[in-house]
């Protein structure tokens, strides 16, 4: 199986000042101070902070990515981003298909996918993030519904391009529940499985599975020593640069 270089991304949200860039510095002074960490960094701030984000992090190596794109490459779309422009901003990657996205906005498979095609038409590295509901855990369907959610987000491009996958159960973001680990152990399992069926198993298996859903100082350790758990996707640990450092050391 091909060795993958853990990502922890971190996920602002809505969430973000000016003076966020300090917490920022601090993470980068964390970073350089001692060994380097064995992960891929990113920060993914909400899109008023990118390019700071992007120009700032990059001496400490320190990647940025936004939160979500456009499908189209520009045009009358108030109030969207184009991929381009995040490109253009310095972002490396691009969160798409967000539960909060999904559930706010009504994304559906079919419009990730093509956020997801856009992303790698301008450039980025898309992160295509799916989850179960509670209710849909509870009825025994998590693993098909995941399923279903990866088959129609991630497009074809998928074979030539460079893509992560984000497994994200929504009733575990921002609640402080995880899945037990069996449970995340057998998901990215299945993930894996599908992924390998559906690009072949040196493609398939060279796509980092993150997992998300309140991963926190505490618990990051023993979630990302989980076989096909290729890093993290963080969403409030990430706001303070001590609490995402202790997960980036997690690694
Ligand atoms: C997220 O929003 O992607 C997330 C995982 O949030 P939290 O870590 O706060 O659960």
């Amino acid at each position: 199986m091909t060795t993958l270089s853990p990502l922890i991304a971190g996920n602002w949200k809505m969430n973000g000042l000016t003076h966020s860039l300090d917490e920022l510095a601090e993470l980068a002074r964390l970073m350089t101070a001692g060994a380097a960490p064995r992960a891929v960094v990113v920060v993914c701030p909400p899109a008023t902070l990118l390019a700071a984000v992007a120009a700032q992090g990059a001496s400490s190596g320190i990647l940025a990515g936004g939160q979500d794109c456009h499908t189209d490459a520009s045009g009358a779309h108030t109030g969207d981003i184009a991929a381009g422009m995040l490109a253009d901003a310095g972002a490396q990657f691009v969160i798409v298909g967000h539960s909060e996205r999904r559930a706010g906005h009504s994304e559906t498979d079919d419009e990730v996918r093509a956020k997801a095609e856009a992303a790698i038409g301008a450039g980025l590295k898309p992160i295509i993030c799916v989850g179960e509901t509670e209710a849909e855990r509870d009825a025994g369907t998590a693993e098909s519904v995941i399923a279903a959610q990866l088959a129609a987000s991630i497009p074809d491009a998928a074979e030539q391009h460079e893509l992560v996958v984000a497994y994200e159960p929504v009733w575990a973001i921002g609640t402080g529940r995880t899945p037990s680990v069996e449970d995340i152990a057998a998901m990215h399992a299945s993930i894996r499985a599908g992924l390998v069926e559906r690009f072949g198993s040196e493609r398939g298996e060279s796509i980092r599975i993150l997992y998300g859903g309140s991963m926190k100082p505490h618990n990051a350790r023993e979630i990302l020593s989980i076989e096909n758990v290729n890093g993290g996707l963080v969403g409030g640990a990430s706001l303070l640069a001590k609490d995402f450092y202790t997960i980036i050391s997690a690694v």
